[in-house]
């Protein structure tokens, strides 16, 4: 009924926060470098989502003695692979928890169609969906060029870019005067190593949401706020969308 629509988005509009209405379910993809964090942590903001990193919530699993998070340690005391369904339970465990009720924010996971599968599969048993799968994307040489030009200083850290962030004086950290060099990850044929295996596992995802309608994509060459304010107009349009 039109009528009770509008007075639904009204009442939306007059107690603010705009975006409690449904749930939010989302996940993030995107190459290392692309600015995800950034991203990651205004989403949290914006929408008090629970955000679930996978190296994050395995750690956290395995603190808290979970069930699942027992079975992680296991393997990790043992030096062994956190085997996928363990990493899919442990996940999983975190979608279904309390906090997450209202929404989450995957990132790190899916990172294969079985793992989406999985995901699809159990959230669909909570009678949940996906709300969109956010994509944000850089060229190559754009991700290599920003992550070969950091320095980071041996002493404590503080992490520099030659290209956009450079110190005061070359190879000299501004806050404490220590040597700045450039990490072992960030050199150009580790980059390019890690957008080999970044491309490889993550095409057959973009194409599984894509079938799905789910994938949205952000250009990650614009700038933190730029991306952020356009994923942010997405989000309302698909919530707008999902009360028609
Ligand atoms: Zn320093």
């Amino acid at each position: 009924m039109p009528g009770s629509r509008f007075l639904r988005r009204s009442e939306v509009h007059a107690n603010s926060p705009v975006f409690t209405v449904s749930e939010l379910n989302l996940i993030l993809l995107g190459p290392p470098g692309a600015g995800k964090g950034t991203q990651a942590e205004r989403l949290q903001e914006d929408f008090d989502l629970v955000y679930i990193a996978t190296g994050d919530i395995l750690r956290k699993a395995v603190a808290e003695g979970t069930e699942l998070g027992q079975k992680a340690k296991e393997y990790m005391d043992n030096g062994d692979l956190v085997p996928d369904e363990v990493i899919i339970g442990v996940i999983l465990e975190g979608v279904e928890s309390e906090a997450a009720q209202d929404g989450f924010l995957l990132d790190g996971f899916p990172r294969s169609v079985g793992q989406a599968e999985a995901l699809e599969e159990d959230i669909g048993r909570l009678e949940r969906r996906l709300t969109a799968v956010l994509c944000i994307e850089a060229p190559d040489e754009e991700i290599i060029r920003r992550l070969s030009g950091r320095r980071t200083c041996v002493k404590s850290g503080h992490v520099y870019n030659i290209h956009t962030d450079p110190p005061k004086h070359d190879e000299v950290c501004d806050q404490d005067g220590s040597r700045l060099v450039q990490r072992d990850d960030d050199r150009e044929a580790t980059v390019r190593k890690r957008l080999d295996v970044y491309h490889r596992q993550t095409s057959p995802l973009v194409e599984f949401y894509e079938e799905r309608g789910l994938l949205r994509r952000f250009d990650g060459t614009r700038s933190p706020t730029e991306v952020h304010d356009h994923i942010r107009a997405t989000i309302a349009t698909l919530r707008l969308e999902d009360e028609l």
